[in-house]
């Protein structure tokens, strides 16, 4: 550290198991950036002193996460189009004191599709869940062109976000209750399943929100829970021929992209998967 080094974190509560810092900070170092990434837990209470304090700081960058990615967006001086759809924000750049709002975790979730030759344009994408997530998650889906069903154990909050994107997309997204009967009526001509519900996630890591008889191959589960790294919802479709995409590849690109705009340089992406998968493989043990 010195004179000039300049400081990028993450804000959130709880944070204590946040892969973000390890991502960055061995991010930094390899591209020879004078950067520290530090994790700050921040209470609901204080998220507005927290925000006036990386602008008297001077920090540069933040990611936001749970409980604060919507509530944060007053405290801002302008948002990046996509977040201003989507209502939240993941990422804040520090442009001299002006605050801007971004979402990488729409576009992270995207890029990780799109590395994969997955091209959701036309397409027929199942979403399941509706929560923070799920919001950026069929957002993009939906603007990418593809045809969209969102199913949710409430399914007064699917019909919600379907009627919204619906809106904003100019283009028709269904809603169906997360039940099984809905589940292989959407299933039986999807060409992407994406599970955006914490089903599945540790410690109920021998949940899944899809029976294995459901999987039609050809079909790409893109499953964004991270903890484990392989769930039980992958490594079922895995044994069905289906394509899997595990969410450690979303929580890595929504990094990378956020490190591209508050360094400008272009991240080693492939070194902070290898330190988030490092991170969560210890946090799993
Ligand atoms: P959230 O806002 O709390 O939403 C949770 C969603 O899961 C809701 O749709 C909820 O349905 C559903 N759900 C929870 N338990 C369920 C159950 N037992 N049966 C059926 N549905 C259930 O959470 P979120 O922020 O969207 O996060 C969802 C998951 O994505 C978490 O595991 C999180 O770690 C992960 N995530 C990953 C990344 C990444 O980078 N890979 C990024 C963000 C989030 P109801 O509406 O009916 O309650």
């Amino acid at each position: 550290m010195s004179g000039t080094s300049r400081i990028c974190g993450v804000i959130g509560d709880p944070i204590e198991h946040s892969m973000s810092p390890v991502m960055h900070n061995a991010a930094f170092e390899k591209i020879g950036l004078n950067y520290l990434y530090v994790p700050f837990r921040v209470k609901k209470e204080e998220l507005g002193k927290a925000i006036a304090g990386m602008r008297a700081l001077n920090i540069r960058g933040l990611n936001v996460t749970i409980p604060h990615k919507v509530a944060v967006i007053p405290f801002l001086d302008e948002l990046d189009p996509l977040a201003q759809r989507i209502g939240a924000v993941n990422t804040i750049v520090n442009d001299d004191g002006a605050l801007t709002g971004y979402n990488t975790d729409a576009t992270g979730f995207l890029q990780a599709l799109l590395e994969r030759g997955i091209e959701p344009r036309e397409k027929n994408a199942v979403v399941l869940g509706a929560g923070g997530a799920s919001r950026a998650i069929s957002l993009i889906l939906a603007e990418r062109g593809s045809n969209l069903i969102i199913l949710n154990r409430t399914w007064d909050k699917a019909t919600e976000y379907a009627s919204w994107i619906s809106q904003i997309c100019h283009r028709e997204a269904k809603a169906l209750k997360l039940n099984r009967e809905n589940l292989a009526r959407a299933l039986s001509n999807a060409d992407i399943l994406v599970n955006a519900t914490s089903i599945g996630m540790s410690p109920n890591s021998n949940e899944t929100p899809v029976s294995p008889d459901l999987f039609k191959p050809p079909l790409t589960v893109f499953d964004i829970v991270y903890n484990p790294i392989k769930t039980r919802l992958l490594r079922e479709a895995e044994a069905a021929g289906a394509e899997t995409i595990s969410g450690v590849d979303m929580l890595v690109w929504q990094g990378a992209l956020a490190f591209e705009l508050w360094t400008g340089a272009k991240a080693p992406v492939k070194l902070m998967r290898e330190e988030a998968i490092k991170g969560l493989k210890e946090y799993e043990n």
